[in-house]
């Protein structure tokens, strides 16, 4: 076995990787950004060394950097993880240059299934069915407008150097082929520096299923059975399960045979996967699945893998890698029950799905029988706007794929983030959605059901708003803080109590902003307990548990420890309090109001980053005319694009960033000044 590794990645697969390796009595090396000089896989590892600032082209993308920190920590290998270096021949390459074990395939297999093209021509050529399509070299319009309609409509174009989802297009019609090429070709020469393309059939009712496989260096290829990752949202997986439901005995063993001789074709050692699309439209068979391509490194989804064959892969990569033979052969694996993985990201399915980055003010997940959390945050830790913007995956495992789901719904259902908004919803509603409990789903499911699963915006919830209104003033009560050191009044004093009577009712209001917008808010107690009032809305009763002890010598009221009901968690951060209920968070934040108001003052034209993220483009400069919806900037976060558009027509007063620089969630953009409001002061 080798004795020493370095993990040339971060997060939850660096930290998973370290666990393996240090069971395995390996020393672990780690490596860190600037943004992640503080991160678990840092901590976990017995040493850690800095490569560079936090944006990865300057850290974890640089092969020299991390090949002199393996010298020098003297690492006997290097893992790559996923992501990142792990696709690279020129790093498996340089690190067979520097005398260090890559713990992954030759650089020769990964080049050989590095582009789509090739991977499929080389697949053709090994006798594994590839979608119908076009995978040559030319590249005039023309020219692949005919090989489509030879294919036959609907068709995929893809980008040759193409992964997660960029530069795909569906089309539908002749008509459409001529923009979404040219749209594809852009996306890719943008995403990849390489603006070719491919055109495949499109399969309808589209299953991706795909295989573990896995080589060592004494010639042997085994599969590790399949994995279904159709439920996907714009091409990514969401929700990944072991085994398919509904697979066939015969089409495993067609589709595992075909991967093994995928892998073989190239020489493969080490772990691999091989991505197949299936035909689900009238039940899944041998004869309608087709090579999509072979990842050569091992999947963010493995887990559910491991579940079900009771086997670490880690362990079979640092074996393979040490030149052992394969722990097992293909007639020693089995497939144990069902297991299920969900990513949970810290993002908002209200809004998009747009990424949302932070502190983790809480963090905790819930627990179940079969339950595993791979996982590279911890409470306190930030959610950086630089990478991949996922906490955790979830993986139930159980005796049926009902079970499985079960218990992943479980997990879900008892875990609390507070801080960055998250997914969790969104997954607890899927283990539960009609349709894909039957497994009855393909990767267009989420798309159609974006309703129902909750992925759309949702009104306030004004209990769990209550829950924090009561939560603020109770604190701001019990500081009994009426005055600053300069003598100023502080938000809560007594002065901006607009009255209370003891006795009968007892009341007090104050403002708030509950998740960005500003709420007048009233808290009212009456002999049958408090309720609250938002401005604009019923008021809602905040029932308390625990003792009730009176009203404070401020009109304030006392209370024992515990005085929410098991459904809410409210949990304190600054000046802010997060109320999570059902799953769902609520910020309710005291208002100063000593706090310029900027919305108001530009008449509701400001533009401000909703997330975290880098401005890569900006439209507008001082003094220019807009309508209301031009783009005035795109700021890329987490690998995708967002436009953000005019709130309103007017003229741009100010433009508060540059492009390339970074911004934080809230930062002003741009401001408008409202087309009337000129009116009116001209
Ligand atoms: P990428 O490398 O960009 O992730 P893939 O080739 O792996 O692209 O495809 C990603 C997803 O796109 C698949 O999981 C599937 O949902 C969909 N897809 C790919 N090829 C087809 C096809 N021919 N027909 C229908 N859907 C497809």
């Amino acid at each position: 076995m080798l004795s020493s590794v370095l993990i040339a990645n971060r997060g939850e697969i660096a930290v998973r990787v370290i666990r393996t390796a240090k069971r395995l009595g390996l020393r672990t090396i780690a490596v860190y950004s600037d943004a992640d000089a503080n991160a678990m896989h840092v901590k976990m590892a017995d040493e850690a060394y800095p490569i560079g600032p936090a944006p990865a082209r300057d850290s974890y993308l640089v092969i020299d950097r991390i090949i002199s920190v393996a010298k020098q920590a003297m690492a006997e290998a290097i893992h790559p993880g996923y992501g990142f270096l792990s696709e690279r021949a020129e790093f498996a390459e340089a690190c067979a240059a520097a005398g260090i074990v890559f713990v992954g395939p030759p650089a020769s297999a990964i080049r050989a299934m590095g582009l789509k093209d090739g991977a499929k021509a080389l697949m053709q050529k090994a006798g594994v069915p590839v979608v119908p399509g076009y995978h040559g070299a030319m590249q005039d319009a023309k020219f692949l407008k005919e090989k489509a309609y030879e294919i036959g409509y609907p068709v995929l174009i893809k980008a040759v150097a193409g992964g997660g989802g960029k530069g795909m297009k569906r089309v539908d019609k002749a008509m459409d082929f001529e923009e979404a090429l040219a749209s594809a070709q852009r996306e890719a020469q943008g995403a990849f520096g390489d603006p070719r393309v491919l055109i495949e059939k499109y399969v309808l009712s589209p299953r991706h299923i795909e295989i573990q496989v896995f080589g060592d260096t004494h010639g042997n290829v085994v599969h590790l059975f399949e994995r279904d990752c159709s439920l996907q949202r714009r091409h990514q997986k969401v929700i990944e399960e072991a085994p398919a439901p509904g697979m066939p005995e015969a089409m495993r063993a067609a589709m595992g045979q075909a991967a093994v001789e995928a892998a073989r074709a190239v020489g493969y050692v080490g772990a691999g996967t091989v991505e197949f699309i299936a035909d689900g439209s009238a039940g899944l068979s041998p004869d309608k699945f087709w090579f999509m391509e072979m990842n050569t490194r091992l999947q963010v989804e493995h887990p559910v893998t491991e579940a079900i064959t009771g086997q670490d892969l880690v362990e079979w990569q640092l074996r393979v890698a040490s030149g052992e033979r394969l722990p097992l052969l293909q007639d020693n694996l089995a497939i144990n029950g069902h297991a299920v993985e969900a990513r949970l990201y810290a993002e908002d399915p209200e809004k998009g799905f747009l990424p949302s980055t932070g502190k983790l003010h809480a963090l905790e997940f819930g627990t179940a029988d079969g339950v595993r959390i791979d996982t590279g945050v911890e409470e306190g830790a930030e959610v950086s706007p630089f990478y991949d913007p996922m906490i955790a995956k979830v993986i139930a495992h159980g005796a049926t794929r009902d079970e499985a789901l079960d218990r992943l719904g479980e997990a879900l259902g008892g875990t609390v983030v507070a801080g960055p908004r998250t997914n969790v919803t969104f997954l607890k509603a899927l283990t539960e959605a009609d349709g894909f409990r039957e497994g009855d789903f393909d990767t267009g499911f989420i798309d159609r059901n974006v309703e129902a699963l909750g992925a759309v915006p949702q009104p306030m919830d004004a209990r769990a708003a209550g829950y924090g209104v009561l939560k603020l003033i109770q604190n701001s009560i019990e500081k009994v803080e009426a005055f600053d050191a300069q003598g100023h009044a502080g938000p809560w004093s007594p002065l901006y109590a607009d009255g209370f009577t003891l006795g009968a009712t007892w009341s007090r209001s104050t403002r708030a902003d509950l998740n960005g917008e500003r709420v007048e808010a009233r808290l009212n107690w009456s002999p049958a307990g408090p309720n609250v009032r938002l401005e604009g809305a019923e008021s809602v009763s905040v029932p308390l548990v625990g003792e009730f002890k009176g009203f404070g010598p401020m009109g304030g009221f006392i209370f024992g420890d515990d005085i929410f009901p098991d459904d809410v968690r409210v949990i304190e951060a600054g000046d802010r309090v997060f109320v999570i209920r059902n799953g769902r968070q609520t910020e309710v934040r005291a208002f100063d109001p000593l706090d310029v108001d900027l919305d108001h003052l530009d008449g509701g034209g400001s533009v401000k980053a909703p997330m975290h993220g880098k401005v890569v483009q900006v439209f507008v400069e001082p003094g220019q005319q807009v309508e209301k919806g031009d783009r005035i900037a795109v700021i890329e976060a987490m690998k995708m694009e967002h436009t953000l558009v005019a709130p309103t027509g007017g003229t741009v007063t100010m433009v508060a960033v540059l492009a390339g620089e970074q911004v934080a969630e809230g930062a002003p953009v741009a401001a408008i000044e409202a087309a009337e409001e000129q009116g009116k002061a001209a």
